[in-house]
């Protein structure tokens, strides 16, 4: 099939700009900005691949935090982009996970209950899929970014080192981590934004391993033990993939839980005649529908409205305007401590 004629013109501002520019799309973007991006990946390989790139621009197709990570990690280490700049094509392309923890209230939140126990460090965890501020305060504690892809590696490090673990946003991931690397539930003790002291007593808190911010997905934590139920009856000879971002109570119902790249590789690894059952963002279920060669039903269909707000519009007048308000820029105070988070988690 002929590319459609605004790919070409894409095509045309990337065949000009060559080395000099990077462009990044997210597995839950549409096939067709998939098809004018120079990489597809998860939140950690697109972290990663920001961070080794030397592109003078890089144009983000994704979420905001998505964006603002990229940011940070082409700052130097006094913060400065050095000409380099980062570029998210739908500007209002935001996570409504990221934006159920702020930085105020964590910071507020890992006093409180710092003080409950001065003598176990509390060590911030925090997802990728987190506002820059967040980032910060992770880094300014010692603590480290994560991803549904490595979150096991890092919760798992920092509770060897007899930590007691304040993971934000996403209450659901850090539950099945905790279960998958054999926690009671008991470990677990949930900080509820709204309530005084998280709702917690001080002997929860000394009780708990993890105290899990109450943020959550609300695309993931849609799906529901009906759902697999149901799915499970139509097609009771696949095998069920879902998302850690899925509850805990769902997850445990799947064959494995499993993070956007861990899905795709247990996909493509397996024999052809194996039959799938997915939960996830349904743009990359359709695209493993219709590329990975095995046979694969979506366990519901999910889908992220602020991952599609990325057009091929959007991304031709990026190149056609450099719109500033398209213009990434992780303010300056931030990006020392937020770095420091994000290096730590690709460190480990
Ligand atoms: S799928 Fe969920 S976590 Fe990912 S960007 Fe959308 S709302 Fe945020």
């Amino acid at each position: 099939m002929n590319p459609s004629p605004l790919l070409e013109k894409i095509n045309t501002f990337r065949r000009e700009w060559g080395e000099r520019l990077l462009i990044l799309g997210h597995h839950y973007q549409t096939s067709e900005v998939v098809a004018c991006c120079d990489a597809v990946g998860d939140s950690l390989e697109l972290s990663r691949l920001a961070a080794q790139s030397k592109a003078e621009r890089i144009i983000f197709c994704g979420v905001r935090f998505m964006a603002e990570t990229a940011d940070i990690l082409i700052r130097d280490a006094n913060g400065n982009a050095n000409g380099r700049s980062v570029w998210q094509p739908a500007p209002t392309a935001g996570c409504p996970m990221a934006d159920m923890a702020d930085g105020a209230s964590l910071e507020a939140a890992w006093q409180t209950l710092q003080a409950i126990d001065p003598t176990t460090p509390l060590t911030p965890v925090v997802y990728v899929n987190s506002n820059a501020e967040v980032k910060a305060v992770c880094g300014k504690h010692g603590g480290s970014t994560c991803t549904s892809g490595n979150g096991h590696r890092v919760v798992k490090h920092f509770l060897n080192q007899g930590h007691r673990i304040l993971f934000a946003p996403d209450q659901h991931l850090c539950t099945n981590i905790m279960r998958e690397l054999g926690y009671p539930t008991s470990a677990v003790a949930l900080w509820r934004r709204e309530l005084p002291n998280g709702g917690l007593t001080a002997e929860q808190v000394l009780q708990a391993r993890l105290i899990a911010w109450d943020g959550c997905c609300p695309i993931h934590a849609s799906y529901t033990t009906g759902d697999i139920q149901v799915a499970r009856l139509a097609h009771p000879d696949a095998e069920l993939l879902i998302h850690p971002e899925a509850p805990s109570a769902v997850a445990a119902l799947a064959d494995h839980t499993g993070s956007t790249k861990g899905i795709i590789d247990t996909i493509q690894r397996a024999d052809p005649d194996r039959t799938f059952i997915v939960g996830t963002e349904e743009h990359l279920v359709e695209r493993l529908k219709r590329t990975a060669g095995k046979t694969i039903f979506s366990l519901r269909p999910i889908l992220c409205t602020d991952m599609g707000l990325t057009t091929l519009e959007q991304i031709l007048s990026v190149f056609e305007t450099w719109d500033e308000t398209c213009h990434v820029v992780v303010p300056h105070d931030l990006v020392a401590d937020a770095r420091i988070s994000v290096e730590r988690m690709l460190a480990l």
